[in-house]
């Protein structure tokens, strides 16, 4: 089977629910930021949180770490997400005139957005089509024996663009991603609920 037949069984079977509720950039970039190693419901909560408090740009990047530490303290990182916060707030207040780019090369920058974060934001905002590698797509990946354990994020990217059109690829990503989430955990995954299970190494 090539990964068409993988891409096209979740399309069509998976009902992908996105992590991330937002009603500005500003709002989505706080969620990103704060979304590192955390949930997206985590995220949320805690992004509505800050927004609330904090509503633009300038209030956060004046904000006082205290403050700020206070009010993110139940997700994880959070004394380092605080500092992110307030740096990229700055950052681009500082270096974007105040606004939040819509490029891949300005977002990558900003202390806080990685590249999957930076390509996120923009598959959220303009609907430009991504690869973006975590650890649950890697994970499924793995187990259906596209990858193994060794390889690089780069190499992962170059696989999928070799099979999957890139019309799909952030809708690619997002199930993937999803999937092993919700699906094929790391620990006890559902696998009465796959229909991977001919194929799953980790069970065969
Ligand atoms: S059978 Fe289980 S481990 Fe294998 S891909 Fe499916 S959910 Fe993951």
């Amino acid at each position: 089977m090539d990964l068409t037949y993988f891409y096209d069984e979740l399309n069509s079977s998976l009902i992908y629910k996105e992590d991330f509720l937002f009603k500005s950039k500003f709002e989505l970039l706080v969620k990103l930021i704060l979304s590192s190693r955390a949930s997206g419901f985590s995220a949320n909560k805690i992004g509505d949180r800050v927004v609330d408090n904090f509503p633009n740009l300038s209030s956060l990047s004046k904000a006082h770490e205290s403050d700020l530490q206070n009010l993110i303290h139940d997700i994880g990182f959070f004394k380092q997400k605080t500092q992110r916060l307030i740096s990229a707030s700055k950052f681009i207040c500082k270096n974007y005139n105040s606004n939040i780019p819509e490029d891949y090369s300005s977002l990558i920058k900003i202390p806080g957005m990685g590249d999957k974060s930076s390509k996120k934001f923009l598959t959220l905002i303009k609907k430009n089509n991504f690869i973006m590698v975590d650890t649950h797509m890697t994970r499924v990946l793995n187990r259906i024996g596209f990858i193994n354990q060794n390889q690089n994020n780069k190499l992962i990217e170059y696989i999928i663009s070799n099979n999957i059109p890139k019309k799909n690829h952030t809708n690619f990503s997002n199930l993937f991603n999803f999937f092993g989430k919700s699906i094929c955990k790391a620990k006890k995954p559902k696998c009465h609920l796959c229909s991977f299970k001919n194929f799953c190494n980790f069970i065969n």
